[in-house]
């Protein structure tokens, strides 16, 4: 049986979790017959498997994409919201079942879960209402010799390359906005947490989804198989959101066929707190920025920057905070902080930590993992992390704070500057003009000014430098997965 454990039956009753691959309209198992384990992270109890895609599987499921793409491209833009607005109202009637499946593959709190499907839900709303109002232009060629018409058209064939952080979220970010642009795809969830992406994709057939619109592969083999995607002859378009890492990859093997690329990559979020700021808020902010699926998130705040004047009082504020979240199994409601994705992940965290540790800094709180069966970390408050504590260099991806004094505004700018990510940044002032001047000066994609957090499906998210290209949401997430055509023309 492929849906193994007794947790997951109060999500079976009510929504459907299909364990194969979807192809032209079909679940069916992987050519080679093969499975993955899909684990529950709090316990480490096998939760389910699931069918474990080869590059076979991956051509011809891109065959089918291929297949449907005129037929789907030709739909009217009602038509395709129609179907979107159907599969947001889905969504929303099974978020409690939806909530507990993600907790039970990725562990994050059901608070954090509940709060992730309605997020993912509204990019099916959002991109039903940005479709059909999609406008072009009509301008004059400056000489007034002809005309210039510009319209958009659906880019064709694209994959769908999915991270397990946000399971439901970062695959409706996608799926949303290329079918309402008249694409259609193949989405390869991450094997750690597939059994969402599977449940958003039956929940889109219950909607009316044509067969070969949307296919899933999940595969324990992400290279060849997407590789064997890229390659395929018919694929127009990649959306990735992962590591900055495997983005570089794949934007190498998708440089041979000159792909369109929507890439969400990594990021090493600075939260700055002014002397000038509301402590008790810029302490809210930061706990929402940290803790959010117990750090595991790449908008979360991974060096905290404090100005002398504040710097006590603030980590005095956090510390107490940190200390009082209830780190638990995610399925218990009491739980804020759940387990890290796998032991992996554990270990990255704390090799961070005792390498700052190492260099000087102190962990007021925290510092070492939790005992298992699952993958707990505590939360950890680092102070005095010096310059070089690679934790300010790499992505800690777990419940670590580490905080940095600073005394001028120009020393915290460089800081923040400082490295090759530029996906978001936190910043608390009193003085909005302040900050909205420095925020003029910070190198990254998206701005927290006040603000915890930034996600919206109405805004462009995305980042700069290393972080990746293009944006996700908003109307530019609807126009990463068209072309624009330009016809010259007179009458
Ligand atoms: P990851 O890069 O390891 O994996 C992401 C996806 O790529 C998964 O589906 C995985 O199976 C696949 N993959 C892994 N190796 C591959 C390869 N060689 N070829 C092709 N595909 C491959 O990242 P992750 O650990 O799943 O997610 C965490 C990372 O994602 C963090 O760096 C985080 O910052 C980033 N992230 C970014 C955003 C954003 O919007 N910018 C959002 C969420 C997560």
């Amino acid at each position: 049986m492929s849906l193994t454990d007794a947790a997951l039956r109060p999500v079976v009753d009510t929504v459907q979790v299909p364990t194969e691959l979807l192809v032209a309209g079909a679940w069916r198992p992987a050519g080679s017959g093969r499975r993955i384990e899909v684990r529950d992270p709090a316990n480490d109890t096998v939760l389910a498997s699931v069918a474990d895609a080869d590059s076979r599987d991956a051509g011809t499921a891109v065959d089918a994409a291929a297949a449907a793409a005129a037929d789907w491209a030709a739909t009217s833009p009602r038509f395709r919201a129609d179907l979107l607005m159907r599969t947001f109202a889905l969504m929303r009637e099974r978020s409690d079942e939806l909530a507990l499946l993600i907790t039970l593959e990725n562990g994050k709190s059901l608070a954090d879960a509940r709060a992730e499907v309605a997020y993912a839900a509204e990019f099916f709303r959002w991109y039903a209402e940005e479709g059909v109002r999609l406008r072009g232009q009509l301008g004059h060629s400056p000489s007034g010799a002809n005309r210039l018409l510009v319209a958009h058209q659906p880019v064709g064939v694209s994959v769908l390359v999915t991270p397990w952080n946000f399971p439901a979220a970062m695959a409706t970010r996608k799926i949303a906005p290329a079918l309402a642009a008249g694409c259609t795809a193949v989405l390869k969830p991450a094997a750690e947490t597939p059994l969402t992406a599977l449940a958003v994709a039956a929940l889109l057939q219950e909607a009316g989804l044509p067969a070969g619109v949307l296919n899933v592969v999940t595969t324990s083999e992400p290279g060849p198989v997407v590789e064997a995607m890229l390659t395929h002859r018919r694929t127009r378009m990649l959306s990735f959101t992962g590591s900055t890492e495997v983005g570089r990859l794949l934007l190498r093997t998708a440089a041979d066929s000159v792909l369109k690329c929507g890439m969400e990559l990594g990021g090493n979020a600075p939260f700055v707190v002014l002397a000038d700021a509301d402590i008790e808020s810029a302490l809210e902010g930061a706990m929402v920025a940290k803790m959010r699926n117990g750090g595991q998130a790449c908008t979360a705040a991974n060096r905290f920057f404090v100005q002398g004047p504040v710097h006590d009082a603030f980590v005095e504020g956090l510390v107490a905070r940190m200390a009082a979240v209830r780190v638990g199994p995610g399925i218990d409601e009491s739980t804020q902080c759940g387990p890290l994705i796998n032991p992996a992940a554990v270990a990255k965290v704390d090799q961070l930590v005792r390498d700052a540790i190492d260099r000087g800094a102190r962990a007021l709180l925290g510092g070492r993992p939790l005992d298992g069966p699952g993958f707990f970390y505590p939360p950890t408050v680092l102070v005095d992390v010096p310059p070089d504590a690679r934790v300010l260099h790499e992505e800690v991806f777990g419940p670590v704070a580490p905080i940095v004094r600073f005394e001028q505004e120009d020393e915290v700018l460089a800081r923040v500057n400082d490295t090759v990510f530029g996906l978001v940044s936190y910043l608390y002032t009193g003085d909005l003009a302040r900050g909205l001047r420095l925020t003029e000066g910070i190198e990254s994609g998206m701005v927290g000014l006040n603000r915890g957090l930034v996600s919206d499906p109405a805004a462009p998210f995305g980042g700069t430098k290393q972080s990746g290209l293009g944006r996700e949401g908003s109307t530019e997430g609807l126009l990463e997965f068209m072309e624009t055509q330009y016809v010259a023309t007179s009458w």
